[in-house]
């Protein structure tokens, strides 16, 4: 039996899933993580689809991903020791304005992805040390590449544009959108589960540490809250969300901060650490029921349902609204901030729904379906890896 191990290196982090092929759909046999890698206290947790804990806790120093994946290999051989690779599916924040589709890659692919690394400086290099360890362990194995900004890549030009001179637009700075993969993932399970849901107009709202929107018609990205960078949009764990670019001036000008530090701060310490003084997680600001937590937590929602006033304006009104992520898909108080008092647009929130966390939350007279879908973007990879192994088996192992 062949499979497929799917990668997701972060800045540092390595989230892994090993997938068997041969079905209709790959069939998921483990996932895990490597958290904290180069830092104290790296953290491993894994576990198969039905649940059994393969790993949890310290193992000891990783300095680097190539002994994050090193760790990931030897648990996979030891628990799978009959397991055939023959692909590793990458996820790649970044494909520039062209790659619209996953791809193979090769050592001159690897070369020009790395020139788009000034455009995802926290995230490309560390996707593409993730690929470089994973060909030195299995050279005899297909890489393949999946992108966050692909699916975004036929969105309206007036959803890629800044208004900055031309040249700008020319040399990349454009809005690409991300989450890619996930959104790919919502698109892929509404076509097969609600068809008529996903023919029509549909906002997804992706709210992890990370959080953006899409907005869909016909499954297909018309616009996203994220643009240039994983920066703009929605306020997240630590990242600040839209800001008026005066800041960034006033930032550099005034209090002196340098790149890198501007970077810090609205990368790692803004969003909602930054607001509540407490925690980037969702958890524990609701636990806490302080008067800055509150506040972080009012933000959060605020500026999802301005995001979602505003999509619903640009698609002539919405269909359905779609909550994933760890947050979309656990927090109830999150879902229903969001929702309250949006009856004009046709959505109405069943409280009993909400409360179980289920797949639809809202009433039967509801206009807008809301609906509750875990993301999967490890099967949309896993996916694009078995489609590319059946079309091309010759030229993708060559
Ligand atoms: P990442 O973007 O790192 O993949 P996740 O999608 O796992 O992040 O989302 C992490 C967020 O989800 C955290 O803020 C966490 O607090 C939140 N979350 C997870 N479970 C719950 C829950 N039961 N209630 C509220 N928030 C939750």
């Amino acid at each position: 039996m062949t499979h497929v191990v799917t990668l997701n290196a972060g800045s540092s982090s390595l989230k892994f899933g090993l997938f068997e092929l041969g079905g209709s759909d790959p069939v998921t046999v483990c996932t895990g993580a490597v958290d904290r890698i180069g830092e104290p206290g790296t953290f491993v947790k894994a576990r198969t689809v039905d649940g059994e804990v393969l790993a949890n806790g310290t193992p000891g120093a990783m300095p680097d991903h190539a002994s994050a994946l090193d760790w990931v290999l030897v648990l996979l051989g030891r628990t799978y020791p009959e397991c055939e690779i023959t692909a590793v599916g990458h996820r790649i924040v970044h494909g520039g304005p062209d790659i619209d589709t996953p791809l193979p890659l090769t050592a001159m692919s690897i070369t020009a992805l790395d020139k788009l690394s000034p455009f995802a400086p926290l995230h490309q290099p560390h996707n593409l040390a993730g690929v470089r360890a994973a060909m030195a362990r299995f050279p005899n194995a297909v890489q393949i590449a999946c992108f966050d900004t692909a699916f975004h890549r036929h969105h309206p030009w007036e959803n890629d544009v800044f208004a900055l001179p031309r040249e700008y637009y020319d040399k990349g700075v454009r809005r690409y959108g991300f989450h890619g993969l996930s959104y790919e993932y919502i698109s892929d399970h509404l076509a097969e589960t609600a068809p008529l849901l996903h023919a029509g107009r549909v906002v997804v709202a992706h709210l992890g540490n990370g959080a953006s929107m899409c907005a869909m018609i016909g499954g297909r990205s018309v616009g996203s809250t994220m643009g240039f960078s994983a920066l703009d949009g929605l306020p997240m764990g630590t990242r600040c969300g839209q800001l008026d670019p005066g800041v960034l001036l006033y930032l550099m000008e005034q209090e002196g901060l340098s790149a890198s530090e501007i970077s810090d701060l609205l990368f790692k310490r803004s969003g909602l650490l930054g607001l509540s003084g407490l925690s980037n997680d969702m958890r524990t600001l609701e636990r806490a029921d302080t008067r800055e937590t509150r506040q972080a937590i009012s933000y959060f929602t605020f500026r999802i349902r301005r995001e979602l006033g505003a999509m619903s304006a640009i698609l002539g009104g919405i269909d359905a609204l779609v909550f994933t992520g760890g947050i979309g898909e656990n927090s109830r108080l999150v879902r229903d901030r969001v929702c309250s008092g949006m009856g004009w647009l046709g959505i109405e929130l069943d409280p009993d729904a909400n409360a179980d966390n289920d797949r639809i939350i809202s009433t039967n007279l509801s206009r807008v379906s809301v609906m509750v879908i875990p993301t999967n973007e490890e099967l949309v990879i896993a996916r694009a890896a078995a489609d590319l192994l059946a079309a091309q088996p010759n030229e993708a192992r060559a």
